[in-house]
């Protein structure tokens, strides 16, 4: 069977060349890998989701040349969170089974004042409902209780090399639901791979913190074998700040509308996020060479499973000849 990865993004807005950079790295790697790419749509919070960006986003990605291996119906799919909610159910209940779940009332005011300055990282959850015992009448969240005493979550990342994190000083007991009874990112994400049979993800280093806590809580639903995890660059404007589309870059619904064509915008994509000096046209299954060029190194020395430790890759480059 091809190993799996998945390209998952949240309809909140219309993609940019930040999207696009990150399509070449997962659509790139998957073919260095052997693999296929699942499209998941990303829709846990209702509050900020459309339809009609989910829409625009098929368009675009088949206008770009990208295209992966299922399809997402219109209709109720298991690869569209808010059509997903009874899984996550499923799966908070084998968490708060074993007595690892609960009520937390805090709102964002009371958070606030504890909020890490941004120097020092993310704001970590105090704890301040873990013994509380609050009755459900109370509008509420859930929370994970992390173990404090577990070890820290190892793992080695496919381009950045070894990483230890603790889940429990990074960000503190993880929130699975919100008071609004909305599905967190790292809950519902996590349950998605495991029941997507994702073997490895492909994301911006942003995401790179929240790596060992999806592996931790993965553990803890019964996930067999982890993911090997790939975090790529970003594409950063002149202050270092991560495109998003709260900024003003254009997005690759305007730039078509200018007449860009889909092997420009590519090829500007890649450039952007330093795959190649120089804006040339190019096409999807470019990618993999331009990754290769660009990481070859760090992908010989921490994927070549032909010669890495037990755990470090559990995928082999279609490339290299089979273990013995
Ligand atoms: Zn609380």
């Amino acid at each position: 069977m091809r190993p799996v990865t998945r390209f998952a993004p949240s309809p909140t807005g219309y993609i940019h060349m930040g999207h696009v950079s990150h399509m070449l790295y997962v659509w790139g790697l998957a073919d260095i890998l052997g693999g296929e790419v699942l499209l998941r749509i990303e829709d846990h919070d209702r509050q900020r989701c459309r339809r009609e960006y989910e829409t625009a986003l098929l368009e675009d990605m088949e206008w770009l040349g990208f295209q992966p291996a299922n399809k997402v119906s219109a209709t109720a799919s298991q690869y569209r969170q808010s059509d997903s909610w009874k899984v996550y159910a499923e799966a908070l209940r084998t968490l708060a089974s074993d007595g690892h779940v609960y009520r937390c009332v805090c709102t964002r005011r009371t958070l606030a004042r504890y909020k890490r300055p941004p120097d020092r990282g993310e704001a970590r959850y105090p704890g301040l409902c873990r013994d509380a015992g609050h009755p459900e009448s109370m509008s509420h969240g859930l929370r994970l209780a992390w173990d404090h005493d577990a070890p820290p979550e190892s793992f080695r990342d496919g381009l950045l090399g070894r990483q230890a994190q603790r889940p429990e000083r990074q960000c503190g007991d993880l929130l699975l639901r919100d008071r609004l009874g909305q599905w967190t990112y790292q809950f519902a994400v996590t349950v998605d791979d495991i029941r997507h049979g994702v073997d490895f993800v492909v994301r911006g280093d942003d995401l790179l913190p929240s790596t060992g806590r999806q592996l931790r809580l993965a553990r803890m639903l019964g996930g067999l074998e982890p993911p090997q995890y790939f975090h790529h660059p970003l594409v950063r404007d002149k202050a270092g700040v991560k495109l998003s589309k709260k900024q003003r870059s254009p997005s690759i619904r305007e730039l078509r509308m200018a007449g860009v064509t889909p092997a420009t915008a590519l090829g500007e994509a890649a450039r952007a996020v330093g795959l190649v000096r120089e804006a040339l046209p190019i096409v999807p299954r470019d990618a993999s060479q331009l990754i290769e060029r660009a990481h070859g190194g760090a992908l010989r020395s921490r994927c070549a499973a032909a010669s890495a430790p037990a755990g470090d890759c559990s995928l082999q480059r279609r490339s290299l000849p089979p273990t013995a």
